[in-house]
């Protein structure tokens, strides 16, 4: 059918994070209203996205609705990117990587590590897996290595497929949910040394962690690849035309042009006609060019915050996630 031929396996998510202690001190409201389970209504404007998690969804909930179904199909040998996108404090780490040690508040990528190896003890004995990770960031339009301290401007290049990658980036052979785990501890604590305020740099920069999956039959040597870019977006709010200057303009010009393009690339991917999609626009999107869109399971994380306070930026989130649908 029609239908199934151009539809497009883009799926954009919207969670609202509970309004946090300073909130209810200063008295905010709480803004948003559920109405349904894809539709969330802000200042009496209807939201509709492919689901909408309200603020009591626990980690396990977001991760059985909307990132289970990734793995099995990256081991399938689909390619995917899961997107966090939305302003500082929304809830984007908390969703991607949350309290990674801890069973109960662990986020989607720790869970991820736990579900490919489940899966591979339970698949075919004669099925040979190669799992790899990379860990990287995107500051200013500079590629950091996140694994190698030294590499700080990695350059995007392309394989004999035209296949883009990040040149020269830090791969790590894993074999376990905690050898990914480790991975991402060193990663994340080479990025607090390199900065002095680990919180305002995070909300400036995206972070990329890729996990790279080869299977290979031991008796038919049949291959299969898949790859699965999980993004922690940097923080989406604009900053004040007046406040800013400087270091932190040039910062914010930044990031703007760099999540503009993302959101061109997922508005053109989403409106599946064959016209150009701007993946060259932007560093990141020529990275993440082969897992986006087409045969790729690309799911779009829309953090919001609940307080009146950031209303203006809830409403420009939801937004950029309606571009997508
Ligand atoms: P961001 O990465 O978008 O800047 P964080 O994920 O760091 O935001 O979230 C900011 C704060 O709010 C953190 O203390 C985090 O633990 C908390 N938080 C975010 N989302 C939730 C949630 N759904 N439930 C409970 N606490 C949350
Ligand atoms: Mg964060």
């Amino acid at each position: 059918m029609a239908e199934a031929v151009t539809e497009c396996n883009i799926k954009v998510l919207c969670r609202f994070r509970p309004l946090n202690q300073s909130e209810i001190m200063r008295g905010d409201q709480f803004i948003p209203k559920f109405l349904a389970d894809d539709t969330v209504s802000v200042g009496g404007k209807s939201y509709a996205f492919d689901r909408v998690f309200p603020t009591n969804t626990t980690q396990e909930q977001v991760y059985n609705t909307c990132a289970k179904q990734i793995v099995k199909d990256v081991l399938g040998g689909y390619n995917g990117t899961i997107f966090a996108y939305g302003q500082t404090a929304s809830g984007k780490t908390h969703t991607m990587e949350g309290k990674l040690h801890d069973p109960h508040q662990m986020g989607i990528i720790p869970r991820i590590a736990e579900d490919i190896f489940n899966h591979i003890f339970a698949m075919d004995e004669n099925l040979e897996f190669h799992i790899k990770v990379s860990y990287f960031e995107i500051y200013m339009d500079k590629i950091r290595d996140l694994l190698d301290v030294t590499k700080t401007n990695l350059a995007v290049h392309e394989d004999k497929n035209r296949v883009p990658f990040v040149k020269g980036c830090t791969e790590r052979f894993v074999s376990s949910p905690d050898e990914v785990m480790d991975v991402i501890d060193e990663g994340k604590s080479n990025r607090h040394v390199a900065v002095t305020n680990m919180n305002e740099h995070s909300s400036r920069s995206h972070s990329i962690f890729l996990i790279n999956i080869k299977q290979e039959h031991v008796e038919t040597e049949q291959k299969l690849c898949g790859k699965l870019y999980l993004v922690d977006l940097a923080g989406s709010e604009k900053v004040s035309k007046t406040g800013a200057a400087g270091a932190v303009l040039d910062e914010a010009k930044n990031i703007n042009k760099s999540l503009s393009a993302l959101g061109n690339v997922i508005s053109a991917l989403a409106e599946g006609t064959k016209t150009h999609v701007p993946y060259r626009d932007s560093k990141m999107t020529r990275i993440l060019q082969d897992s986006l869109g087409g045969n790729c399971r690309t799911t779009m994380f829309i953090c919001c915050s609940p307080s009146s306070y950031n209303d203006a930026e809830t409403k420009s989130t939801l937004m950029f996630g309606q571009r997508a649908k």
